[in-house]
């Protein structure tokens, strides 16, 4: 992961970074499809395990039975309605037949008809009768349905009554399958945390950097993002522990490498200047300088200066004259830029 200053290998150093994102979404994403699947590995749990069987099924079978009763007795009420309705209509037309035709004999006042009064009578009367019994067959009906509810209600609530601890012990056996679940979740994700500590201390400078950056950002994402989700009520607590301690290590890692670098840094600045020189790199001495500070001590330091030699922080020499043609250039050069001839005391490259 070191700067260089060629332009291919700045942009393939782009592309490198590009690796390592690409090579953590592909991760990420193989991470969220096992961290998702995780809860599968236990069987499923319901409801009807956590009920006495033999009581269940019995319940079970009692329904269906009061069920078909209850469907039987209303199928036999739509007939009988429909058959009372039915004589009901005969006997209203009956009626108004009568009322007519007596209307009529009262008009003409004929006594012959009377045998044919009594005999439309007797008719009409049947008609009524067989009216009623189809009224009393329905109210038979209704009884039967009315019944046939009641059965049902109590049947709904002894399965109620089966189901309410059922129900308890089945949250509580998800709850506990839940925390279960998310050991499992943790003990996947953290190892991963721990790798990525390790890789971020040892090997993050390797040649396959995109790799272990990749891997890094990865187990971030697998402990901090993928894992909420999932998070049972004490989750958060593991999350931000977790956060804290990391915060920690790293805090302590950024300000263990301060120290160390001031302390290299001072041991570096007591050497005589040309030792000085041959521990600069010549791309990070040249990248210090774009940025206008001293690539001795990266203390800021006026370049545009035409008389400044010397660094006045440091005392490492900025400027020094070319040894064929004395013209004065920058002392980290590896070749003079008036004449070509090799500078003195260049510095060695990075790689
Ligand atoms: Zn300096
Ligand atoms: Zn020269």
């Amino acid at each position: 992961m070191k700067k260089g200053l060629r332009l291919t290998e700045t942009w393939l150093q782009r592309a490198l970074w590009l690796v390592a994102l690409i090579f953590a979404a592909f991760l990420t994403g193989l991470g969220s499809q096992v961290v998702g699947n995780l809860w599968d590995v236990e069987a499923p749990l319901q409801v009807e395990q956590f009920m006495d069987p033999a009581a269940r099924s019995a319940i079970e079978a009692q329904r269906e039975q009061a069920d078909a009763r209850r469907d039987a007795a209303t199928k036999r009420l739509e007939q009988a309605e429909q058959k009372h309705s039915v004589a009901r209509a005969n006997t209203a037309t009956a009626r108004e037949t009568f009322d007519n035709w007596l209307a009529t004999r009262s008009a003409t006042a004929r006594p012959d008809q009377d045998p044919e009064l009594i005999k439309r009578t007797e008719a009409l009367d049947v008609l009524a009768a067989s009216e009623r019994r189809a009224l009393s067959a329905v109210e038979v009906e209704r009884q039967a349905q009315l019944d046939a509810d009641q059965a049902m209600q109590a049947v709904v609530a002894r399965w109620d009554a089966l189901e309410r601890p059922a129900a308890a012990a089945y949250a509580s056996a998800m709850q506990r399958k839940e925390l279960r679940v998310f050991a499992y979740r943790l003990a996947l994700t953290l190892p991963l945390l721990v790798i990525a500590g390790w890789l971020f201390a040892r090997k993050r400078k390797s040649t396959y950097w995109p790799f272990v950056w990749g891997f890094i950002l990865f187990a971030l994402v697998a402990f901090f993002v993928e894992l909420v989700p999932y998070l049972p009520s004490y989750g958060g607590y593991v999350r931000y522990v977790v956060g804290i301690v990391l915060t920690v290590l790293v805090g302590r890692y950024a300000i263990v490498s301060l120290q160390r670098y001031l302390a290299r840094q001072k041991e570096s600045e007591a050497l005589p200047d040309a030792q000085r020189r041959q521990t600069l790199e010549y791309d990070v001495a040249m990248a210090r300088l774009g940025k206008g500070v001293c690539p001795g001590c990266e203390r800021t330091v006026n370049l545009k200066d035409g008389a400044l030699d010397f660094c006045p922080h440091c005392g490492i020499g900025l400027a020094d004259r070319c040894g064929q043609c004395a013209t004065r250039k920058n002392a980290f050069v590896r070749f003079c830029f008036a004449c070509g001839t090799p500078a003195a005391n260049s510095l060695a490259d990075q790689a």
